[in-house]
């Protein structure tokens, strides 16, 4: 049923907002993630460049080659800065002191080699982490919404820092350029770019073209990694269930496929079949990669099947009863709870759209998740507007069949049907919360981008009476 009705009803329906405005405030938000300010950027832009140089000068050993390692170095900070000016790292307390403590007790016990000297959270929700070869190692937050123990997250820590202590980025990199390199390689070397694509794959061709060696590195990190791990109090087999849940991640953590249908379907604007009928979508794309450093990451190509076979002969003794297992389900609670509005953040709606559909399935009544949902519509209705959708939508490499529909539906539905569908969407009272302020400045906009004149009116004159003080005041009046 509709929210905002007509002025006839309004008098009431304000009315009774007002009166249960004074209850209890329901909405509660978890904690969210930071993004980097500027001064912290320029501060871990500024490390990057420090471990640049340093790297840099170190290659001298390798003087015959010592500008093609440079330039090796250079793609790689290059390719880091741009990831930091994507504000493709984030920051969350909780999250951090998580990791920290189990990095540093992992470390007091096994303190011998380099172990790498910072550990970054990037917002990919590809289940991914991976060590950059310069003393840092970045954890994604698709991997870590998978983890179910402390256990678990020891096992990624020791494996990438074991990498770094066996210094195997610069290994390969040294191995490249061991090998007499056919023009075409020094050409792909040298094609300048300043895409943020363009500059990983150049690096990961670089570092990556031989597999029978990255086996071999593979190997040797997952078996470090556990020397590491019996050295202290985890659980020494949790590679177990982090192998098998990486086999498993091309699979999003629920694997439902949302019902759009359902969701966007009114009796006053009933859903149209046509909007799901599949044709070749402007968003399809060949799946390639997007795993960074793929064959160096945890998921890598000697299968985690074997991966665990050849981890299960070094730990056949091992008892772990006695050993640490705290859960870790507040984080994966937490990264689940987010994970649409780092999306929208990404400028990633196809997959914002898709994890709110899912959310709200999964939890008909979460407030929050249908005030995201009413928020990306808007959003998305904009960008179509401006004809400029399709930066907004990237096609997804891990679950391109449960994504399917998402796609037709952003393809097929025209620039009024949407404002339309919206519309009804927010302006129902099953999803239209309100004691929640935010609602209002949706269906606001979204009134005013379906022409409507009267619920305009009318969800002004409800915020600003239920609202006087309300953060969007200035938002209701100046436009
Ligand atoms: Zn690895």
């Amino acid at each position: 049923m509709k929210v905002f009705f007509s002025c006839f009803y309004l008098p009431l329906f304000v009315l009774s907002i007002y009166v249960s405005l004074c209850g209890q405030h329901v909405y509660a938000q978890s904690a969210s993630f930071d993004y980097y300010t500027k001064e912290e950027k320029k501060a871990l832009t500024k490390y990057f460049y420090n471990n640049y140089t340093l790297q840099k000068k170190n290659s001298g050993r390798y003087s015959s080659r010592r500008i093609d390692l440079a330039e090796a170095y250079r793609l790689k900070y290059e390719w880091l800065v741009s990831q930091i000016e994507h504000d493709e790292f984030v920051k969350n307390k909780q999250i951090a002191e998580t990791i920290a403590t189990t990095y540093a007790h992992l470390k007091a016990n096994y303190p011998a080699g380099a172990w790498a000297k910072k550990i970054l959270i990037s917002k990919s929700m590809v289940p991914n982490a991976y060590c950059t070869g310069e003393g840092t190692i970045i954890l994604n937050l698709g991997i870590l919404e998978r983890l179910h123990s402390v256990s678990e997250l020891a096992f990624v820590l020791a494996h990438e820092a074991a990498h770094n202590i066996l210094d195997h980025v610069n290994e390969n990199i040294n191995r490249h350029y061991d090998k007499d390199l056919s023009n075409k390689k020094k050409d792909r070397m040298h094609e300048s770019s300043h895409s943020a694509d363009r500059l990983l794959t150049t690096y990961q061709s670089i570092i990556y073209e031989d597999f029978h060696h990255s086996v071999k590195l593979e190997e040797q990190a997952d078996s470090l990694g556990l020397q590491i791990i019996k050295k202290s109090n985890f659980q020494v087999k949790a590679y177990q269930q982090v192998l098998s849940m990486l086999d498993s991640s091309d699979y999003p953590v629920y694997k439902v496929k949302p019902n759009i249908k359902e969701c966007f379907n009114f009796p006053a604007y009933p859903f149209q079949e046509k909007w799901l009928k599949k044709s070749a979508t402007i968003f399809d794309e060949e799946r390639k990669s997007v795993f960074i450093f793929e064959k160096d990451s945890l998921k890598t190509h000697p299968n985690c099947f074997q991966r665990i076979a050849y981890l299960n002969t070094l730990s056949s003794y091992v008892n772990d009863s006695q050993r640490e297992n705290q859960s870790l389900d507040h984080i994966t609670k937490l990264i689940t709870e987010n994970a649409i509005s780092i999306t929208q953040k990404s400028n990633d709606y196809g997959r914002g759209l898709f994890l709110a559909l899912q959310a709200i399935e999964k939890t008909p009544n979460d407030t929050y998740s249908k005030l995201q949902l009413s928020q990306l519509l808007v959003n998305i209705y904009e960008a179509k507007k401006d004809h400029s959708l399709g930066k907004y939508i990237k096609p997804s490499y891990e679950y391109p069949k449960l994504m399917e529909d998402i796609y037709a539906f952003l393809t097929n539905i025209r620039l009024s049907e949407l404002g339309k569908l919206s519309f009804h969407y927010i302006n129902n009272e099953n999803n239209f919360d309100p004691k929640i302020e935010d609602f209002y400045v949706v269906l606001w906009k979204m009134s005013t981008y379906v022409n409507d004149k009267q619920v305009m009116q009318e969800v002004r004159k409800a915020y600003t009476q239920n609202f006087p003080k309300g953060k969007y005041k200035t938002t209701f009046i100046t436009d």
